[in-house]
Protein backbone atom coordinates (compact mmCIF):
# COMPACT_ATOMS: atom_id res chain seq x y z
CA UNK A 1 0.00 0.00 0.00
CA UNK A 2 1.40 3.58 -1.03
CA UNK A 3 1.95 6.26 1.70
CA UNK A 4 -1.65 8.07 2.58
CA UNK A 5 -1.18 11.88 2.93
CA UNK A 6 -3.81 13.98 6.10
CA UNK A 7 -3.52 17.77 5.46
CA UNK A 8 -4.53 19.90 7.88
CA UNK A 9 -5.69 23.41 7.01
CA UNK A 10 -6.99 26.08 9.69
CA UNK A 11 -9.86 28.53 8.82
CA UNK A 12 -11.87 31.98 10.74
CA UNK A 13 -8.94 32.61 13.03
CA UNK A 14 -5.31 31.50 14.24
CA UNK A 15 -4.15 29.83 18.05
CA UNK A 16 -7.39 28.20 18.29
CA UNK A 17 -5.18 24.66 18.83
CA UNK A 18 -4.45 23.19 14.85
CA UNK A 19 -1.21 22.00 15.97
CA UNK A 20 -2.38 20.07 18.79
CA UNK A 21 -5.30 18.40 16.88
CA UNK A 22 -3.34 17.97 14.41
CA UNK A 23 -0.73 15.84 16.67
CA UNK A 24 -3.67 14.27 18.42
CA UNK A 25 -5.16 13.04 15.36
CA UNK A 26 -1.14 11.46 14.76
CA UNK A 27 -1.73 9.81 18.41
CA UNK A 28 -5.36 8.41 17.23
CA UNK A 29 -3.42 6.67 14.02
CA UNK A 30 -0.42 5.48 16.47
CA UNK A 31 -2.90 3.72 19.21
CA UNK A 32 -4.54 1.81 15.63
CA UNK A 33 -1.07 0.44 15.34
CA UNK A 34 -0.19 2.52 11.97
CA UNK A 35 2.72 4.54 11.92
CA UNK A 36 2.78 8.39 11.44
CA UNK A 37 4.80 11.04 10.60
CA UNK A 38 3.84 14.15 11.20
CA UNK A 39 5.06 17.55 9.14
CA UNK A 40 4.58 20.98 9.55
CA UNK A 41 4.77 23.67 6.54
CA UNK A 42 4.77 27.21 7.96
CA UNK A 43 4.23 30.03 5.08
CA UNK A 44 6.71 32.74 6.91
CA UNK A 45 9.60 33.76 5.31
CA UNK A 46 12.24 33.09 7.83
CA UNK A 47 14.40 29.79 6.87
CA UNK A 48 14.04 28.43 10.35
CA UNK A 49 12.12 30.31 13.91
CA UNK A 50 16.49 30.29 15.03
CA UNK A 51 16.61 34.06 14.67
CA UNK A 52 12.90 34.87 15.47
CA UNK A 53 12.03 36.41 18.91
CA UNK A 54 10.03 34.76 21.07
CA UNK A 55 7.37 37.99 20.96
CA UNK A 56 6.85 36.43 17.18
CA UNK A 57 7.16 33.32 18.05
CA UNK A 58 7.38 31.38 21.31
CA UNK A 59 10.08 28.37 21.75
CA UNK A 60 11.90 27.59 19.18
CA UNK A 61 12.49 23.62 19.37
CA UNK A 62 15.18 21.73 18.83
CA UNK A 63 14.60 18.51 17.02
CA UNK A 64 17.26 15.54 17.70
CA UNK A 65 19.48 16.27 14.30
CA UNK A 66 19.43 19.88 15.33
CA UNK A 67 17.20 21.27 13.29
CA UNK A 68 15.19 24.24 15.09
CA UNK A 69 11.28 24.30 14.32
CA UNK A 70 8.20 25.40 15.13
CA UNK A 71 6.88 24.78 18.72
CA UNK A 72 4.48 22.51 16.69
CA UNK A 73 7.56 20.00 16.48
CA UNK A 74 7.13 19.91 20.10
CA UNK A 75 3.63 18.78 20.64
CA UNK A 76 3.73 16.33 17.52
CA UNK A 77 7.09 14.48 19.53
CA UNK A 78 4.78 14.71 23.24
CA UNK A 79 1.49 13.41 21.41
CA UNK A 80 3.27 10.72 19.17
CA UNK A 81 5.92 9.61 21.81
CA UNK A 82 8.51 9.70 18.60
CA UNK A 83 11.18 11.43 17.59
CA UNK A 84 10.98 13.55 14.90
CA UNK A 85 13.43 14.54 12.40
CA UNK A 86 14.28 18.20 10.54
CA UNK A 87 12.52 17.26 7.73
CA UNK A 88 9.20 17.92 9.46
CA UNK A 89 9.64 20.93 9.21
CA UNK A 90 9.47 23.60 5.89
CA UNK A 91 9.34 26.86 5.90
CA UNK A 92 8.40 28.87 3.10
CA UNK A 93 11.53 30.63 3.48
CA UNK A 94 13.85 27.20 2.98
CA UNK A 95 11.30 26.51 -0.61
CA UNK A 96 12.42 29.99 -1.57
CA UNK A 97 15.96 29.32 -0.90
CA UNK A 98 16.28 25.95 -2.30
CA UNK A 99 14.85 26.86 -5.50
CA UNK A 100 16.97 30.20 -6.01
CA UNK A 101 20.10 27.94 -5.02
CA UNK A 102 18.90 25.61 -7.97
CA UNK A 103 17.80 28.59 -10.30
CA UNK A 104 21.74 29.69 -9.85
CA UNK A 105 23.70 26.25 -10.11
CA UNK A 106 21.31 26.28 -13.68
CA UNK A 107 19.39 23.47 -12.43
CA UNK A 108 16.38 24.30 -14.65
CA UNK A 109 18.25 24.20 -17.79
CA UNK A 110 17.09 28.54 -18.83
CA UNK A 111 13.67 28.10 -17.85
CA UNK A 112 11.43 31.13 -16.15
CA UNK A 113 11.25 30.21 -12.73
CA UNK A 114 7.30 30.46 -11.33
CA UNK A 115 5.51 29.54 -8.34
CA UNK A 116 4.13 26.91 -10.27
CA UNK A 117 5.72 24.51 -10.95
CA UNK A 118 8.80 25.42 -9.60
CA UNK A 119 7.91 26.49 -5.75
CA UNK A 120 4.84 23.69 -5.78
CA UNK A 121 7.12 21.19 -6.96
CA UNK A 122 9.89 21.98 -4.30
CA UNK A 123 6.64 22.00 -1.98
CA UNK A 124 5.74 18.34 -2.84
CA UNK A 125 9.35 17.49 -2.82
CA UNK A 126 9.69 17.78 0.67
CA UNK A 127 6.05 16.37 1.70
CA UNK A 128 7.21 13.16 -0.31
CA UNK A 129 10.83 13.40 1.21
CA UNK A 130 9.35 12.94 4.90
CA UNK A 131 7.34 10.04 3.66
CA UNK A 132 10.33 8.32 2.06
CA UNK A 133 12.67 9.42 4.92
CA UNK A 134 10.53 7.88 7.75
CA UNK A 135 8.79 4.79 5.64
CA UNK A 136 5.67 6.18 7.62
CA UNK A 137 1.90 4.73 6.21
CA UNK A 138 0.28 8.09 7.11
CA UNK A 139 1.83 11.41 6.40
CA UNK A 140 0.04 14.26 8.60
CA UNK A 141 1.02 17.83 7.39
CA UNK A 142 0.18 20.55 9.25
CA UNK A 143 -0.01 23.84 6.87
CA UNK A 144 0.83 27.24 9.58
CA UNK A 145 -1.57 29.86 8.90
CA UNK A 146 -5.12 30.04 8.08
CA UNK A 147 -6.82 29.84 4.49
CA UNK A 148 -6.64 32.89 2.58
CA UNK A 149 -3.03 34.35 4.24
CA UNK A 150 -1.20 35.42 0.60
CA UNK A 151 2.17 33.43 1.54
CA UNK A 152 -0.07 30.47 2.16
CA UNK A 153 -1.10 29.43 -1.53
CA UNK A 154 1.90 27.94 -2.57
CA UNK A 155 1.36 25.73 -0.32
CA UNK A 156 -2.22 24.99 -0.82
CA UNK A 157 -1.85 25.26 -4.37
CA UNK A 158 0.85 22.04 -3.80
CA UNK A 159 -1.48 20.39 -2.12
CA UNK A 160 -4.27 20.39 -4.35
CA UNK A 161 -1.72 18.96 -6.75
CA UNK A 162 -0.94 16.20 -4.67
CA UNK A 163 -4.39 15.24 -4.36
CA UNK A 164 -4.57 14.55 -7.88
CA UNK A 165 -1.27 12.94 -8.12
CA UNK A 166 -1.88 10.38 -5.32
CA UNK A 167 -5.50 9.73 -5.81
CA UNK A 168 -8.41 10.79 -3.51
CA UNK A 169 -7.97 7.05 -1.59
CA UNK A 170 -5.09 8.23 -0.73
CA UNK A 171 -5.53 11.86 0.43
CA UNK A 172 -7.65 13.45 3.08
CA UNK A 173 -8.22 17.43 3.61
CA UNK A 174 -8.97 18.14 7.16
CA UNK A 175 -9.82 21.98 7.74
CA UNK A 176 -10.16 23.12 11.44
CA UNK A 177 -12.34 26.29 12.27
CA UNK A 178 -13.75 28.04 15.24
CA UNK A 179 -16.96 28.96 15.65
CA UNK A 180 -17.78 32.14 17.50
CA UNK A 181 -20.08 32.69 19.93
CA UNK A 182 -22.41 35.67 20.31
CA UNK A 183 -23.68 36.77 23.56
CA UNK A 184 -25.92 38.91 22.12
CA UNK A 185 -28.00 36.18 20.87
CA UNK A 186 -26.68 33.49 22.83
CA UNK A 187 -25.33 31.31 20.16
CA UNK A 188 -22.74 30.00 18.02
CA UNK A 189 -21.69 31.32 14.45
CA UNK A 190 -21.33 28.76 11.13
CA UNK A 191 -20.91 31.76 8.83
CA UNK A 192 -16.99 32.21 9.21
CA UNK A 193 -16.67 28.35 8.73
CA UNK A 194 -18.46 28.40 5.63
CA UNK A 195 -16.61 31.76 4.26
CA UNK A 196 -13.15 29.42 5.33
CA UNK A 197 -14.16 26.28 3.50
CA UNK A 198 -15.77 28.59 0.71
CA UNK A 199 -12.28 30.16 0.17
CA UNK A 200 -10.42 26.41 0.45
CA UNK A 201 -12.97 25.28 -2.38
CA UNK A 202 -11.84 28.71 -4.74
CA UNK A 203 -8.27 26.93 -3.81
CA UNK A 204 -9.53 24.00 -5.48
CA UNK A 205 -9.74 21.82 -2.22
CA UNK A 206 -13.09 20.53 -0.75
CA UNK A 207 -12.71 19.39 2.94
CA UNK A 208 -13.16 15.73 3.82
CA UNK A 209 -13.46 16.69 7.20
CA UNK A 210 -14.07 19.79 9.31
CA UNK A 211 -13.12 20.12 13.00
CA UNK A 212 -14.96 22.68 14.52
CA UNK A 213 -13.40 24.19 17.65
CA UNK A 214 -15.83 26.45 19.95
CA UNK A 215 -15.70 27.34 23.42
CA UNK A 216 -19.30 26.46 24.08
CA UNK A 217 -21.10 22.87 23.18
CA UNK A 218 -21.87 22.55 19.39
CA UNK A 219 -25.47 21.08 18.82
CA UNK A 220 -26.93 18.76 16.39
CA UNK A 221 -28.67 21.16 14.28
CA UNK A 222 -25.07 23.04 13.96
CA UNK A 223 -23.50 20.03 12.49
CA UNK A 224 -25.99 19.51 10.22
CA UNK A 225 -26.13 22.81 8.80
CA UNK A 226 -22.17 22.80 8.38
CA UNK A 227 -22.43 19.36 7.09
CA UNK A 228 -25.14 21.05 4.52
CA UNK A 229 -23.28 24.13 3.59
CA UNK A 230 -19.79 23.02 3.57
CA UNK A 231 -20.81 19.69 1.30
CA UNK A 232 -19.22 17.21 4.33
CA UNK A 233 -20.99 14.44 5.90
CA UNK A 234 -22.67 15.03 8.89
CA UNK A 235 -20.37 12.36 10.84
CA UNK A 236 -17.41 14.22 9.30
CA UNK A 237 -18.04 17.40 11.13
CA UNK A 238 -16.53 16.75 14.37
CA UNK A 239 -17.07 19.46 16.95
CA UNK A 240 -13.61 20.12 19.63
CA UNK A 241 -14.79 21.75 22.40
CA UNK A 242 -12.12 23.70 24.17
CA UNK A 243 -10.72 21.09 27.06
CA UNK A 244 -9.54 21.82 30.57
CA UNK A 245 -6.16 19.86 29.34
CA UNK A 246 -5.13 19.88 25.19
CA UNK A 247 -3.70 16.09 26.82
CA UNK A 248 -7.65 15.20 26.23
CA UNK A 249 -7.89 16.27 22.53
CA UNK A 250 -6.96 12.76 21.35
CA UNK A 251 -10.07 11.12 23.75
CA UNK A 252 -12.09 13.70 22.55
CA UNK A 253 -12.14 13.25 19.02
CA UNK A 254 -11.60 9.42 19.21
CA UNK A 255 -15.12 9.56 21.37
CA UNK A 256 -16.04 11.24 18.35
CA UNK A 257 -15.50 8.57 15.97
CA UNK A 258 -12.68 10.84 14.07
CA UNK A 259 -10.44 7.88 13.96
CA UNK A 260 -13.03 5.23 12.30
CA UNK A 261 -13.98 8.10 9.76
CA UNK A 262 -9.82 8.75 9.13
CA UNK A 263 -9.40 4.58 8.18
CA UNK A 264 -12.44 4.10 6.56
CA UNK A 265 -12.05 7.40 4.07
CA UNK A 266 -8.00 6.30 3.87
CA UNK A 267 -8.95 2.63 3.25
CA UNK A 268 -6.77 1.58 6.05
CA UNK A 269 -6.72 -1.59 7.94
CA UNK A 270 -9.10 -1.28 11.10
CA UNK A 271 -7.68 -2.65 14.46
CA UNK A 272 -8.19 -2.38 18.07
CA UNK A 273 -7.47 1.04 19.84
CA UNK A 274 -4.86 1.00 22.24
CA UNK A 275 -5.58 4.41 23.94
CA UNK A 276 -5.78 2.45 27.15
CA UNK A 277 -1.98 4.25 28.77
CA UNK A 278 -2.84 7.40 27.38
CA UNK A 279 -6.19 7.56 29.13
CA UNK A 280 -4.64 6.39 32.14
CA UNK A 281 -2.36 9.05 32.36
CA UNK A 282 -4.78 12.10 31.48
CA UNK A 283 -7.02 10.43 34.63
CA UNK A 284 -3.68 10.57 37.11
CA UNK A 285 -2.87 14.50 35.23
CA UNK A 286 -6.43 15.09 36.34
CA UNK A 287 -6.76 13.61 39.65
CA UNK A 288 -3.55 14.81 41.87
CA UNK A 289 -3.26 14.14 45.22
CA UNK A 290 -0.77 16.99 46.03
CA UNK A 291 0.68 20.35 45.01
CA UNK A 292 4.09 21.44 44.10
CA UNK A 293 5.12 25.28 43.26
CA UNK A 294 7.86 25.81 41.05
CA UNK A 295 9.39 29.22 40.32
CA UNK A 296 10.66 30.06 36.67
CA UNK A 297 12.22 33.08 36.51
CA UNK A 298 12.14 33.60 33.11
CA UNK A 299 11.94 36.77 30.52
CA UNK A 300 9.09 36.44 28.74
CA UNK A 301 7.01 35.20 31.69
CA UNK A 302 4.12 36.95 30.24
CA UNK A 303 4.56 34.72 27.23
CA UNK A 304 4.47 31.63 28.34
CA UNK A 305 4.86 29.99 25.34
CA UNK A 306 7.87 30.87 25.08
CA UNK A 307 8.57 28.25 27.33
CA UNK A 308 5.90 25.83 26.29
CA UNK A 309 8.14 22.79 26.73
CA UNK A 310 9.34 23.77 30.16
CA UNK A 311 5.66 23.83 31.28
CA UNK A 312 4.73 20.34 30.18
CA UNK A 313 8.00 18.78 31.05
CA UNK A 314 7.47 19.77 34.63
CA UNK A 315 3.75 18.53 34.24
CA UNK A 316 5.21 15.16 32.86
CA UNK A 317 7.12 15.15 35.82
CA UNK A 318 4.35 16.27 38.61
CA UNK A 319 2.26 13.74 37.42
CA UNK A 320 4.71 10.87 37.69
CA UNK A 321 4.34 11.98 41.25
CA UNK A 322 1.15 12.19 41.23
CA UNK A 323 1.03 15.98 41.80
CA UNK A 324 -0.38 18.67 39.95
CA UNK A 325 2.28 21.60 39.33
CA UNK A 326 1.31 25.14 39.94
CA UNK A 327 4.08 27.01 37.76
CA UNK A 328 4.95 30.87 39.44
CA UNK A 329 5.73 33.00 36.35
CA UNK A 330 8.26 35.36 38.03
CA UNK A 331 10.00 38.11 35.83
CA UNK A 332 13.23 37.84 35.51
CA UNK A 333 13.86 41.92 35.84
CA UNK A 334 11.18 42.19 38.72
CA UNK A 335 13.83 40.06 40.74
CA UNK A 336 15.97 42.78 40.10
CA UNK A 337 14.04 45.58 42.49
CA UNK A 338 15.08 46.00 46.36
CA UNK A 339 13.11 42.94 48.35
CA UNK A 340 12.59 40.67 45.23
CA UNK A 341 13.37 37.59 47.11
CA UNK A 342 9.94 37.81 48.78
CA UNK A 343 8.80 36.53 45.04
CA UNK A 344 9.98 33.27 45.96
CA UNK A 345 9.12 33.32 49.34
CA UNK A 346 6.60 29.93 48.32
CA UNK A 347 8.66 28.39 45.78
CA UNK A 348 9.06 25.05 46.42
CA UNK A 349 11.79 24.33 43.40
CA UNK A 350 13.20 26.98 41.31
CA UNK A 351 13.77 27.00 37.54
CA UNK A 352 15.98 28.76 35.36
CA UNK A 353 15.23 28.47 31.75
CA UNK A 354 17.46 28.87 28.30
CA UNK A 355 17.79 32.59 27.58
CA UNK A 356 19.70 34.78 25.06
CA UNK A 357 20.48 38.43 25.81
CA UNK A 358 21.21 40.02 29.11
CA UNK A 359 18.05 41.55 30.04
CA UNK A 360 17.40 40.40 33.12
CA UNK A 361 20.21 38.42 33.56
CA UNK A 362 21.09 40.12 37.32
CA UNK A 363 17.78 39.00 38.58
CA UNK A 364 18.58 35.60 37.47
CA UNK A 365 21.73 35.63 39.31
CA UNK A 366 19.51 36.59 42.40
CA UNK A 367 16.82 33.91 42.22
CA UNK A 368 19.88 31.10 41.37
CA UNK A 369 21.75 32.97 44.94
CA UNK A 370 18.03 32.46 46.66
CA UNK A 371 18.11 29.18 45.78
CA UNK A 372 21.45 28.21 47.04
CA UNK A 373 21.47 29.75 50.10
CA UNK A 374 17.91 28.84 50.93
CA UNK A 375 18.44 25.45 50.39
CA UNK A 376 15.67 25.29 47.85
CA UNK A 377 15.92 22.74 44.36
CA UNK A 378 17.19 24.48 41.63
CA UNK A 379 16.68 23.48 37.83
CA UNK A 380 18.82 25.58 35.01
CA UNK A 381 19.01 24.82 31.65
CA UNK A 382 21.32 25.83 29.51
CA UNK A 383 21.80 30.01 30.07
CA UNK A 384 20.35 28.24 33.84
CA UNK A 385 23.37 26.83 33.98
CA UNK A 386 25.45 29.06 32.78
CA UNK A 387 24.54 31.26 35.54
CA UNK A 388 24.43 28.86 38.28
CA UNK A 389 28.46 28.69 37.70
CA UNK A 390 28.30 33.00 37.83
CA UNK A 391 26.34 32.88 40.60
CA UNK A 392 28.87 30.23 42.44
CA UNK A 393 32.13 32.15 41.29
CA UNK A 394 30.91 36.07 42.43
CA UNK A 395 29.34 34.72 45.71
CA UNK A 396 31.29 31.64 46.96
CA UNK A 397 34.71 32.77 45.43
CA UNK A 398 33.84 36.29 45.83
CA UNK A 399 34.81 36.88 42.09
CA UNK A 400 32.45 39.47 42.07
CA UNK A 401 33.27 40.52 38.29
CA UNK A 402 32.47 36.92 37.23
CA UNK A 403 30.43 36.93 34.20
CA UNK A 404 29.81 35.00 30.94
CA UNK A 405 31.50 36.82 27.73
CA UNK A 406 27.91 36.67 26.23
CA UNK A 407 26.58 39.68 28.99
CA UNK A 408 30.59 40.82 29.29
CA UNK A 409 33.34 40.38 27.10
CA UNK A 410 35.83 42.35 29.46
CA UNK A 411 35.39 40.45 32.64
CA UNK A 412 38.71 39.55 34.56
CA UNK A 413 37.08 36.32 35.15
CA UNK A 414 35.49 34.44 32.19
CA UNK A 415 33.51 31.43 33.93
CA UNK A 416 31.15 30.76 30.56
CA UNK A 417 33.12 31.81 27.29
CA UNK A 418 32.74 31.26 23.90
CA UNK A 419 33.07 27.63 22.91
CA UNK A 420 35.83 26.90 20.81
CA UNK A 421 33.70 26.06 17.65
CA UNK A 422 31.98 29.35 17.56
CA UNK A 423 35.31 31.70 17.32
CA UNK A 424 34.93 33.32 13.69
CA UNK A 425 31.38 32.62 13.35
CA UNK A 426 29.77 35.52 12.32
CA UNK A 427 26.28 34.07 11.02
CA UNK A 428 23.17 33.99 13.03
CA UNK A 429 21.17 31.57 11.68
CA UNK A 430 21.46 27.61 12.29
CA UNK A 431 25.05 28.24 13.67
CA UNK A 432 25.06 27.38 17.37
CA UNK A 433 25.94 24.29 18.68
CA UNK A 434 22.88 22.24 17.91
CA UNK A 435 21.17 18.72 17.91
CA UNK A 436 21.64 15.82 20.69
CA UNK A 437 24.88 14.80 21.51
CA UNK A 438 25.86 12.04 24.19
CA UNK A 439 26.64 13.11 27.65
CA UNK A 440 28.49 10.92 30.06
CA UNK A 441 27.53 10.46 33.85
CA UNK A 442 29.57 10.52 36.74
CA UNK A 443 28.32 7.34 39.34
CA UNK A 444 27.42 8.16 42.65
CA UNK A 445 26.21 11.86 41.66
CA UNK A 446 22.44 13.19 41.54
CA UNK A 447 22.51 13.40 37.87
CA UNK A 448 23.35 9.60 37.47
CA UNK A 449 21.21 8.98 40.47
CA UNK A 450 18.11 10.77 37.73
CA UNK A 451 18.81 9.07 34.61
CA UNK A 452 20.00 5.39 36.39
CA UNK A 453 22.18 4.66 33.65
CA UNK A 454 26.15 6.36 32.72
CA UNK A 455 25.04 7.82 29.43
CA UNK A 456 22.49 10.41 28.41
CA UNK A 457 21.66 12.10 24.86
CA UNK A 458 20.81 15.07 24.99
CA UNK A 459 19.29 18.31 22.84
CA UNK A 460 21.64 21.65 23.13
CA UNK A 461 21.24 24.86 21.39
CA UNK A 462 24.11 27.35 22.35
CA UNK A 463 27.10 29.56 21.70
CA UNK A 464 28.55 29.91 25.28
CA UNK A 465 30.07 26.89 27.23
CA UNK A 466 31.72 26.09 31.21
CA UNK A 467 35.46 27.64 31.32
CA UNK A 468 37.58 24.44 32.08
CA UNK A 469 40.74 26.93 32.23
CA UNK A 470 38.24 27.71 35.72
CA UNK A 471 37.65 24.34 36.69
CA UNK A 472 40.52 23.07 39.48
CA UNK A 473 39.34 26.53 41.81
CA UNK A 474 35.53 26.61 40.98
CA UNK A 475 35.17 22.36 41.35
CA UNK A 476 37.42 23.04 44.73
CA UNK A 477 34.54 23.94 47.23
CA UNK A 478 31.56 22.25 46.10
CA UNK A 479 30.93 22.83 42.64
CA UNK A 480 30.67 19.57 40.69
CA UNK A 481 31.00 18.87 37.28
CA UNK A 482 28.78 15.25 36.83
CA UNK A 483 28.19 15.25 32.93
CA UNK A 484 30.66 15.57 30.57
CA UNK A 485 30.79 14.84 26.66
CA UNK A 486 32.67 11.60 26.25
CA UNK A 487 35.89 13.08 24.93
CA UNK A 488 36.12 15.89 28.30
CA UNK A 489 35.68 18.22 25.65
CA UNK A 490 32.03 20.17 26.96
CA UNK A 491 30.64 20.40 30.51
CA UNK A 492 27.21 19.10 30.39
CA UNK A 493 26.26 19.13 33.85
CA UNK A 494 26.82 21.08 36.89
CA UNK A 495 25.64 19.86 40.95
CA UNK A 496 26.30 21.33 44.28
CA UNK A 497 27.33 19.23 46.69
CA UNK A 498 26.01 19.72 50.28
CA UNK A 499 22.52 21.69 49.03
CA UNK A 500 19.20 18.61 48.23
CA UNK A 501 19.06 19.24 44.80
CA UNK A 502 21.13 21.93 42.80
CA UNK A 503 21.87 20.85 39.25
CA UNK A 504 22.56 23.03 35.97
CA UNK A 505 22.32 21.13 32.43
CA UNK A 506 24.05 22.78 29.22
CA UNK A 507 21.38 21.21 27.40
CA UNK A 508 17.46 21.45 27.17
CA UNK A 509 16.31 18.09 28.72
CA UNK A 510 12.81 19.66 27.82
CA UNK A 511 12.61 19.10 24.38
CA UNK A 512 12.78 14.99 25.52
CA UNK A 513 10.14 14.72 28.24
CA UNK A 514 6.83 13.12 27.20
CA UNK A 515 3.77 12.35 28.79
CA UNK A 516 4.55 8.69 29.17
CA UNK A 517 8.05 9.16 29.19
CA UNK A 518 8.57 12.34 31.76
CA UNK A 519 12.36 13.30 31.87
CA UNK A 520 14.54 12.14 34.44
CA UNK A 521 15.80 15.41 35.21
CA UNK A 522 12.63 17.11 35.70
CA UNK A 523 11.26 14.19 37.54
CA UNK A 524 13.95 13.84 40.24
CA UNK A 525 13.47 18.03 40.75
CA UNK A 526 10.08 17.49 41.27
CA UNK A 527 10.70 15.00 43.66
CA UNK A 528 13.30 16.99 45.45
CA UNK A 529 10.65 20.12 44.88
CA UNK A 530 7.94 18.09 47.19
CA UNK A 531 10.34 16.50 49.79
CA UNK A 532 11.47 20.46 50.20
CA UNK A 533 7.94 21.44 50.16
CA UNK A 534 6.97 18.68 53.03
CA UNK A 535 10.53 19.78 54.89
CA UNK A 536 8.84 23.71 55.23
CA UNK A 537 5.46 21.89 56.31
CA UNK A 538 6.94 20.26 58.88
CA UNK A 539 9.02 22.86 60.48
CA UNK A 540 6.41 25.12 60.05
CA UNK A 541 4.25 22.64 62.26
CA UNK A 542 6.71 22.23 64.69
CA UNK A 543 6.96 25.76 65.06
CA UNK A 544 3.05 26.12 65.62
CA UNK A 545 3.19 23.78 68.44
CA UNK A 546 3.41 25.27 71.92
CA UNK A 547 6.44 24.14 73.67
CA UNK A 548 5.15 21.48 76.35
CA UNK A 549 7.24 22.83 78.67
CA UNK A 550 6.19 26.00 78.97
CA UNK A 551 7.90 29.68 79.60
N1 LIG B 1 22.88 32.31 25.61
C1 LIG B 1 23.51 31.11 26.06
C2 LIG B 1 24.40 30.49 25.01
O1 LIG B 1 24.31 30.82 23.86
C3 LIG B 1 22.47 30.11 26.51
C4 LIG B 1 21.64 29.57 25.39
C5 LIG B 1 20.40 28.90 25.86
O2 LIG B 1 20.00 29.05 27.02
N2 LIG B 1 19.74 28.20 24.99
O3 LIG B 1 25.20 29.63 25.31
Amino acid sequence: MGTKYIFVTGGVVSSVGKGITTAAIGRLLKSRGISVVIQKLDPYLNVDPGTMSPYQHGEVFVTADGAETDLDLGHYERFLDQDLSGLSSVTAGQIYQAVIAKERRGDYLGRTIQAVPHVTNEIKERIRAVARESGAQVVVVEVGGTVGDIEGQPFLEAIRQMRNEEGREDTLSIHVTFLPYLATTGELKTKPTQHSVRELRSLGIQPDVIICRSDRPVGEDLREKISLFCDVPKQAVVPLLTMPTIYEVPLVLEEAGLTDYILQRLCLPFSQRDLHEWQEWVSRLKSPTGEVNISLVGKYVELPDAYLSVREALIHAAVAHQVAVSIRWVHAQEMERPGAESLLEDADGILVPGGFGDRGIEGKIRAVRFARERGVPYLGLCLGMQLMVVEYARHVLGWEDAHSTEFDADTPYPVICLLAEQEGVTEKGGTMRLGSYPCRLRPGTRAHAAYGAEMASERHRHRYEFNRDYEKILTASGLRITGETPDGTYVEICELAGHPWFLGCQFHPEFKSKPLEPHPLFRAFIGAAIEHRQRRQAEARALSVPSSHGG
